[in-house]
């Protein structure tokens, strides 16, 4: 093989060369600090703004609604540590298939999981017990970066609206809000907070062609937040620390462009994702499938081969030239089974026999084949 397949997209992508040539200025040229006073400065000030109100025209959102944040990590952790931390005796709610950032922020404070089922679609309705007097904040993913199931998020956020209104009735003060950590979301599904009636949402360049360490967290005018950093009052008190001005730049180009391209590639993605799946259901009968091709998002397939090691099975793919991952890299160097597996019902046993292919903008069909291929050579029953 001459060049490497790469199918971990879900971990990393790219940085696309407008992308790169929006950002390339403010490292060189434009590289001012955009609180200084003179003309140059308040010139970066101004596209930084710019960028920020881009972000927003994406999501249907106002510029004042948008905090440029390093990457997703960073925008849930506000997200759950800035509201629940105003709240002690409030409760936060997060599906039991979040990323370890926003697991793990949530288990600093009271907080329950919610249960999804076989396919990962979370079970929360009005005659759960989970929604309580007290749940303050409530955080599923919108697209999981394990196995690609998609949340109604616009039909939680009604069943969040009924809460509101009950407690209106009732005369309890405290609010209740929707978050999501779209970080998979934006190349290919809408992100619109107004039609999905979400409250608070984090965003990740690192996932959509722009730089890591690049995010944001959309918060609906009203919803008040406490800050993690303090220190130079930057991004509306919410972030404080001299704006990472290139990486704004970066994810605002990376966040448009995903945007225009995201019906058109989801199509293509969607064709990519069949075709791949009907081969690896061909060539390897024993195998199983994770995620689910009907409402799940065309770029993230999982799939179980019974009786192999995932690790040896993604570093001989490795040496046949394809890129694969053996669950999240986010959990870096975790080796842990997949809580996502685990909740949909994988053993830990079946959860070490699973790999994660993961698609975008330069797979080809060549490549499916190419890994079929490869696949037959390290993995044939
Ligand atoms: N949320 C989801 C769904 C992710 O897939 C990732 C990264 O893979 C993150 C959050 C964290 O992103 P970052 O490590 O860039 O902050």
């Amino acid at each position: 093989m001459t060049r490497q397949i790469y199918l971990d997209y879900a971990a990393a992508t790219s940085v696309d060369d407008e992308v790169m040539k929006a950002m390339q200025p403010y490292f060189s040229a434009d590289f001012y600090n955009p609180s200084a006073g003179y003309l140059a400065a308040r010139n970066v000030r101004r596209n930084l703004e710019q960028a920020r109100a881009d972000v927003a025209g994406c999501l249907g959102a106002r510029p004042s609604e948008i905090i440029f944040t390093a990457g997703a990590t960073e925008a849930n952790n506000l997200a759950i540590q800035g509201m629940m931390s105003q709240f002690p005796d409030g409760e936060a709610l997060v599906s039991t298939i979040e990323h370890d950032s926003v697991i793990e922020p949530a288990g600093l404070f009271k907080s329950r999981e919610i249960p999804v089922d076989k396919k990962g679609r979370i079970i929360l309705d009005e005659s759960s017990n989970l929604l309580t007097d007290k749940t303050v904040l409530v955080s599923v993913g919108y697209v999981n970066n394990e196995i690609g199931c998609v949340q109604p998020l616009s039909e939680i956020a009604e069943l969040i609206a009924r809460v509101r209104d009950q407690r209106r009735r009732q005369k309890n003060p405290l609010p209740i809000y929707l978050h999501t950590d779209a970080a998979q979301a934006p190349n290919l599904f809408d992100i619109h907070v107004s039609r999905l009636k979400i409250d608070l949402m984090s965003l990740n360049g690192g996932k959509i062609y722009g730089p890591k360490q690049s995010g944001a967290l959309y918060v609906r005018t009203g919803v008040k937040l406490k800050p993690l950093i303090v220190g130079g009052r930057q991004e509306f008190n919410l972030r404080s620390g001299t704006e990472n001005v290139p990486a704004s730049i970066g994810l605002a180009a990376a966040l448009n462009s995903a945007q225009n391209q995201r019906k058109v590639e989801a199509d293509r993605l969607g064709k990519l994702r069949s075709l791949f799946v009907s081969q690896i259901e061909e060539n390897f009968p024993a195998a199983m499938v994770n995620s689910s091709s009907k409402g799940g998002s065309p770029h993230i397939i999982s799939v179980t081969f019974p009786g192999y090691d995932n690790e040896r099975l993604m570093m001989e793919l490795d040496e046949l030239g394809v890129q694969v991952a053996t669950g999240s890299a986010c959990a870096a160097g975790s080796q842990q089974p997949s809580h996502v597996l685990a909740a949909i019902g994988l053993s830990d046993e079946q959860a070490r026999s699973t790999l994660r292919f993961s698609i975008g903008r330069q797979t080809t069909e060549d490549h499916i084949r190419r890994t079929i291929k490869a696949l037959r050579q390290v993995a044939s029953d």
